[in-house]
């Protein structure tokens, strides 16, 4: 019967079982124990993150700065019987009973008796491959992919199937790949072709000589230890990196293929020598503090950049020789030296589990090359598994034993795993160069992106000034000449002007004196005058210039010349000459002036003889008009009066005399010219003879009243043709008008003036020009005068504006407002509507009347009571025509018509 006691290496049937390992937080109940990794969050740069394992594993470790405690982890697998010992045994139960789930293994002492041993995994004869490599190679290879270091070492007996579980190949039957293959597939399936390394070298130790089985000619490779760090290493040894699957299956089968040759010139058996297969690992990756920005750090841009470092492990597969030789060397006859060599490497492994296991102070790991190879994997810094493999005949069970041993053994065996990690300055700095170069392109480009940019913005502001300079040279040179042609032209106008003035007035003498002002200044700004006066001013001075230049030059010539009496005489002459032809002009004009007494004397007196004759005195008068017939007689014949002035004296004469320096003389003959205008026949004749000109400029040159009042009626005769009333306007004669309408106070003159507006406004053309210089403000401002004469002609003007306005705005010409309206004209107007005087009631009826016919003055005319006298004229007006004319207008306007409605007004 079997003993339920446990016994780890007692042969006690009751014994306990011993704890396995103090500083297990091993689990029995637990078929899997998850790997408690220290925490690392490592991403190797360009591939996936590293896994955690969540496979079965009898690994446990527990975390630590300095390293993680891990001991090492044993599993037994059982070889199934094999023919020969299903028929040698047959009779016979397997030495050992399993049991799997309690990870228990029962080893048969006879047939009642058994020891009962525990591992950290029991593999029965079922167990598949690929579970053999989950639980025992797994989590090394995890943590070689981690950066530690793992060995994984079969341990057993010849023909148990150490071979079989680590090697085998499984290029059939993919499901018997061993340990060997599954390890490199998941290392590959993990790192990142781009920054990770993997390589692997293959080597069989014999009889204490390492073999290169990726090179059989070398094989004699020595151990290399880091005196510092106490690593060691086969600086001989060949490693070949690996990329891919077919990569190192093509690697392992050569190197089968080596230990079988190798073996064959040896004569020995492969079982008698130790394969071991290094796979090395280089991952660069960034260190795990920098990578992951705490909390706090997180909003901070100034996070510190990820440290990179380099991970080197190694992962060590060891298929061992088998273990039977320890024991039975001697005994099967073998050489002692060949013994001795063969299984020294395997009896000083055992020794030095032995020692760890015990914790003796020392551990011979120097007596050979396995045990130094195997430094780091038996209390060392590597995750370590041990596979014990054991065959089921019970005639074996001596070897089962010791191997079962063994791996109890190994079980106590402490590793201390700890990262190898150093900081990647290669790695580093190839990439900071990448960066570097990366940045220098970039700057370069943008530098040489600006340089273009900043040359082509020069390119075009150069073309843009100069284009701009050629514009401003153009025009300024265009404006130049455009300047000298306007002023040539200016100067030439102002010279025919003045030399038509010449012409007329027959001497500058006459002109200076008049531009010197012997009259009184005047207030009237004409701009075209002034700089004809400068102008005569300019050329007066410049000929009084040239004058003394000749004066001077005649000076020098009489210097030279030595005959200086006769010219002094010629001088004289030409003086008493000037004097004479002085003298005759003055008695010209006085016989002019006497003449033109004469005859308006004839004519006033013609006149009166006339008014006597109507009023049947004739006869009373009869002695006088004999010699004022006389001289009528004599001098006109039977012409009227004025036209024989014309004809005696001539229009140019009358004209210039209009200049006189006599006030006498001028004002005669003002009344003169007036009274010939007065006759329509000599409108015209006065007006081309320059006669309009004279008396505007008299108008805008005296302030006395008696010339401004014979003026303003000499134009007011003249205004009445409509030629001559443009030519008022063109020369500034509506602005004289106004301003003497604003000074005078004479209402004679005023009703002179009055009269020349009121005629003006009759003319449809001048209606804007006669607004804008002030005409109609002037005409309003004389009704202040009272005079009805004044009022009358003010009327009238009214009425002939109105009458303008109302034919502009029936033609389409104009629209909007009356003019009179806006220039407040209506209050006056419907004063005096209804005055005593009948013809400025006329005139005012009229004008109302045409007012009346438009739209737009009918809300103003009812609001300023202008519709009741329309109403008034349309009823009371003793005129006919003006009464049906404001009918027929209050009737055509739809305003007036309403309005009358509401105030219930009938016509
Ligand atoms: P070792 O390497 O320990 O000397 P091998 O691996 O060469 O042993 O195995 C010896 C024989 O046993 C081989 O034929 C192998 O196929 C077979 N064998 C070993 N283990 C098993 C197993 N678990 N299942 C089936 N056959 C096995
Ligand atoms: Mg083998």
């Amino acid at each position: 019967m079997a003993s339920n006691a446990y016994r780890n290496g007692t042969s006690s049937h009751k014994g306990t079982i011993k704890p396995l390992a103090a500083s297990n937080s091993y689990n029995v109940k637990s078929s899997s124990i998850k790997s408690r990794l220290p925490p690392s969050s490592n991403h190797s740069p360009g591939s996936a993150p590293l896994r955690r394992s969540n496979s079965a594993s009898f690994t446990t470790a527990a975390g630590g700065s300095d390293g993680v405690p891990g001991r090492v982890r044993v599993a037994v697998r059982l070889r199934p019987r094999n023919e020969e010992e299903c028929v040698a045994d047959a009779d016979f139960a397997d030495c050992v009973e399993l049991q799997p789930e309690l990870k228990r293994l029962k080893l048969r002492k006879n047939n009642w008796e058994s020891e009962t041993y525990e591992f950290d995994e029991v593999l029965t004869e079922f167990a598949s491959q690929k579970r053999v490599y989950e639980v025992v190679a797994k989590p090394v290879v995890e943590s070689v992919l981690d950066g530690y270091n793992g060995t994984v070492m079969a341990y057993g007996q010849t023909g148990t199937g150490k071979t079989f579980t680590l090697g085998r190949l499984g290029e059939e039957d993919t499901s018997a790949r061993g340990i060997m293959v599954r390890s490199l597939e998941e290392i590959l399936a993990n790192v990142s072709p781009e920054t990770d390394f993997v390589s692997v070298s293959y080597l069989q130790l014999y009889m204490e000589t390492i073999q290169d089985l990726l090179d059989p000619a070398n094989d004699n490779i020595s151990i290399v230890e880091d005196p510092k760090t106490g690593d060691v290493s086969l600086p001989g040894a060949t490693h070949i990196e690996i990329r891919d699957e077919h990569n190192f299956l093509e690697l392992l089968r050569i190197g089968e293929a080596h230990r079988i040759a190798a073996n064959t010139k040896l004569n020995t058996e492969s079982s008698r020598s130790h394969a071991i297969l290094m796979v090395h690992v280089k991952r660069s990756v960034l260190s795990a503090e920098d990578a992951i920005p705490s909390e706090t750090d997180k909003s901070s841009h100034f996070a510190k950049p990820p440290k990179p470092v380099v991970r080197k492990s190694k992962l060590v597969l060891v298929d061992l020789a088998g273990s039977e030789r320890v024991h039975k060397s001697g005994s099967e006859g073998h050489m002692l030296e060949e013994a001795k060599s063969i299984n020294l490497s395997l009896s000083a492994l055992g020794k030095c589990i032995n020692a760890l296991a015990e914790n003796s102070a020392h551990v011979p790991v120097r007596d050979s090359k396995l045990t130094r190879l195997l430094k780091d994997s038996f209390g060392g810094t590597a995750r370590t598994s041990l596979i014990v493999t054991i065959g089921p005949s019970p005639r074996h069970r001596g070897e089962t034993a010791s191997t079962i041993l063994f791996g109890q053994r190994a079980m106590k065996v402490e590793n201390m795993l700890r990262i190898k990690e150093e900081f990647d300055y290669k790695s580093l700095s190839r990439r900071l160069e990448i960066q570097v170069d990366k940045l220098i392109a970039e700057n370069e480009r943008q530098q040489k992106a600006f340089d273009d940019k900043v040359e082509r913005i020069n390119l075009e502001a150069q073309n843009r000034i100069s284009e701009v300079e050629r514009n401003f040279a153009d025009a300024f040179e265009k404006e130049r000449l455009k300047c000298q042609m306007e002023y040539m032209e200016s100067v030439k106008k102002l010279e025919e002007k003045m030399i038509e003035n010449q012409r007329r007035h027959g001497c500058d003498g006459f002109m200076n004196d008049k531009c010197n002002g012997e009259g009184p200044s005047f207030s009237v700004v004409d701009d075209v005058a002034e700089v004809k006066k400068l102008l005569e001013k300019e050329i007066h001075m410049r000929k009084e210039a040239e004058e003394e230049v000749n004066k001077l030059k005649s000076q020098l010539r009489q210097c030279t010349d030595s005959g200086e009496g006769g010219d002094s005489e010629i001088l004289k002459l030409q003086q008493a000459l000037a004097d004479e032809v002085h003298q005759k002009k003055k008695l010209e004009e006085e016989m002019i002036v006497l003449r033109s007494r004469m005859l308006q004397l004839t004519f006033e007196a013609d006149q009166m003889r006339r008014s006597l004759r109507r009023s049947g005195s004739t006869n009373a008068y009869g002695g006088l008009e004999s010699p004022m017939s006389q001289v009528r007689d004599s001098l006109n014949g039977h012409k009227t009066p004025v036209a024989a002035l014309f004809d005696q004296v001539g229009l140019q004469k009358i004209l210039a005399l209009l200049e006189s320096e006599d006030v006498n003389v001028r004002i005669h003959a003002v009344k003169v010219v007036a009274n010939l205008a007065a006759e329509e026949a000599n409108q015209e004749r006065i007006v081309e003879a320059g006669g309009l000109t004279s008396l505007l400029m008299l108008l805008r040159n005296y302030e006395d009243e008696t010339i401004r009042r014979v003026v303003a009626g000499a134009i007011a005769n003249l205004a009445m043709n409509e030629a001559s009333q443009e030519l008022i306007m063109i020369q500034g004669g509506i602005s004289l008008l106004s301003m003497t309408a604003f000074d005078a106070e004479d209402p004679r003159t005023l009703r002179m003036v009055a009269g020349a507006i009121a005629n003006l406004c009759g003319n449809d053309k001048l209606q804007a020009k006669l607004r804008s210089e002030g005409g109609i403000k002037a005409l309003l401002g004389m009704v202040r005068c009272g005079h009805p004469d004044v009022l009358s002609q003010v009327a009238r003007g009214i009425a002939n504006f109105a009458k303008c306005e109302s034919r502009a705005s029936a033609n389409g010409i104009r629209s909007g407002r009356s003019v009179l309206i806006d220039d407040g004209a209506l209050p006056w107007i419907v004063q005096n509507a209804n005055n005593d005087s009948a013809p400025i009631r006329r005139h005012i009826e009229l004008a109302l009347c045409h007012l009346a016919q438009h739209e737009v003055n009918a809300k103003d005319m009812i609001s300023g009571g202008a519709l009741w006298e329309v109403v008034r004229i349309s009823r009371d007006c003793s005129r006919e025509d003006i009464r049906s004319l404001a009918r027929r207008t209050l009737n055509l306007s739809p305003i007036f018509r309403a309005e009358m409605r509401r105030l219930r007004i009938e016509l």
